[in-house]
């Protein structure tokens, strides 16, 4: 799960990690009275959306820019006008951009140097590692490909937590001396803090800034919480914006489907994330495209069958469907049961192939063929791959 910016500098607040004040607003007349409540200071607005390359990218309606400095309330409605409810388009968005629902204005500060500054989860150490960079404030795709040695990683020991010798190698990497080194240290020991109490999988600051005034402060902020742990945060679940996510997998989360969207026309429907996997690797083999990637799970439901149905036909290049069970704790015949009663109540307007093996697979290949749909039942994984991949040709 993603959160905001304007949302993130709540965690950052509450964390004691420094950010300018922001002001969130969904209409260019909210924007205005955001803007009225910084009176005298530069200002800031920007587009909110779950994702970063924002100030280079560019509206549908041809606006350059999500964003911009403003300097006064007018200017704040001005050009909160030309983003609310038009769709940017940023390098991290793919060509279909995003809606814009949302802008911040936040004070906006003079700044001496961009920094980056983000803390992961690397899964190859199983450790957090904090990545810190001078080259803040563009792409660190960029940073990485062109000039790897200006990227410094320090691998955090999990139970350790951040040591002060650790925070020293990285306040030298970034060159930083004096009270910036002391705010730096304060700041990373306090963002550190809030990863770990937040379940959070990553953080990234670009650009950290240091200010004339001599501040050290998070310019910007995109978070990334471990989904598995969101049970333990309901304030964090609080701030989830289902407009940001592909509908298809907010109404598969709703069921608990483990459902991921893809770009091909042959949907499946599958017990097991490693069946699944394998399932989309053998229609692959024999020449055709998965549409999802979906996981109904050890246990599933007939109402899980049916919404997971639902999801798939929901989805306008789907050409066919490919069902692959093995009735493991499950039972076949529940299985085809569910199958039958998905394919009556949301009708059955494209080719479906079942695959049904294991625990009661004689009883549930016999309720199908009962069932009077028309269902093609396959003796194995490759054959239901080719008669699926045969009938979208
Ligand atoms: P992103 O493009 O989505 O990563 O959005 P950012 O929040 O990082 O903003 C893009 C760029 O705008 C930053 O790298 C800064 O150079 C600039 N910017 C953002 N906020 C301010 C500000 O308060 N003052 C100044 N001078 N520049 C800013
Ligand atoms: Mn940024």
């Amino acid at each position: 799960m993603n959160i905001h910016e304007y949302q993130a500098k709540e965690l950052f607040d509450r964390f004691q990690v420094p950010s300018p004040s922001g002001r969130v607003a969904s209409t260019p007349e909210e924007a205005a009275a955001a803007a009225k409540e910084f009176a005298g200071a530069k200002l800031v607005i920007k587009a909110q959306v779950h994702a970063g390359g924002r100030g280079k990218g560019h509206f549908k309606n041809g606006f350059q820019g999500g964003v911009h400095l403003i300097e006064s309330p007018e200017q704040a409605a001005e050009f909160a006008g030309k983003m609310l409810n038009e769709t940017l388009v940023t390098v991290q968005t793919g060509e279909a951009g995003k809606l814009v629902s949302k802008v911040m204005i936040a004070e906006a500060v003079d700044i001496t140097h961009e920094y980056y500054l983000a803390i992961l989860m690397d899964r190859a150490t199983c450790r957090p590692v904090i990545v810190v960079s001078t080259e803040g404030g563009m792409s660190i795709e960029d940073v990485a490909h062109n000039t790897p040695d200006k990227i410094v990683r320090q691998f955090i020991h999990p139970l350790l937590g951040l040591q002060s010798y650790e925070v020293r190698k990285l306040t030298a990497a970034l060159g930083l001396t004096g009270d910036i080194a002391k705010q730096f240290a304060k700041l990373l020991g306090n963002l550190y803090k809030l990863f770990i109490s937040c379940d959070c999988a990553m953080l990234e600051i670009n650009p950290l800034v240091t200010t004339p005034d001599g501040r050290v402060l998070a310019l910007d902020a995109k978070f990334g919480f471990d989904d598995n742990a969101l049970y333990r945060h309901p304030d964090i679940v609080a701030m989830r914006d289902k407009s940001e996510e592909d509908p298809r997998e907010v109404a598969a989360s709703e069921f608990e489907l483990n459902y991921i969207g893809l770009d091909g026309n042959i949907a499946c429907l599958v017990n097991g994330a490693g069946l699944a996997m394998a399932t989309m690797d053998i229609i692959k083999h024999f020449g055709g495209d998965p549409a999802n990637f979906l996981d109904v799970g050890g246990g599933a439901s007939k109402e899980q069958v049916t919404a997971a149905f639902k999801i798939i036909l929901g989805d306008p290049n789907v050409k066919g469907i490919l069902i692959n069970i093995f009735g493991g704790i499950m039972d076949c015949n529940v299985i085809a049961e569910g199958v039958i009663a998905a394919a009556k109540e949301t009708g059955l307007p494209i080719p479906l192939v079942v695959r049904l093996e294991g625990n009661n697979v004689e009883m549930g290949k016999a309720t199908l063929a009962a069932s009077g749909l028309n269902i093609v039942s396959a003796d194995d994984m490759a054959d239901g791959a080719k008669k699926i991949v045969a009938a979208v040709a």
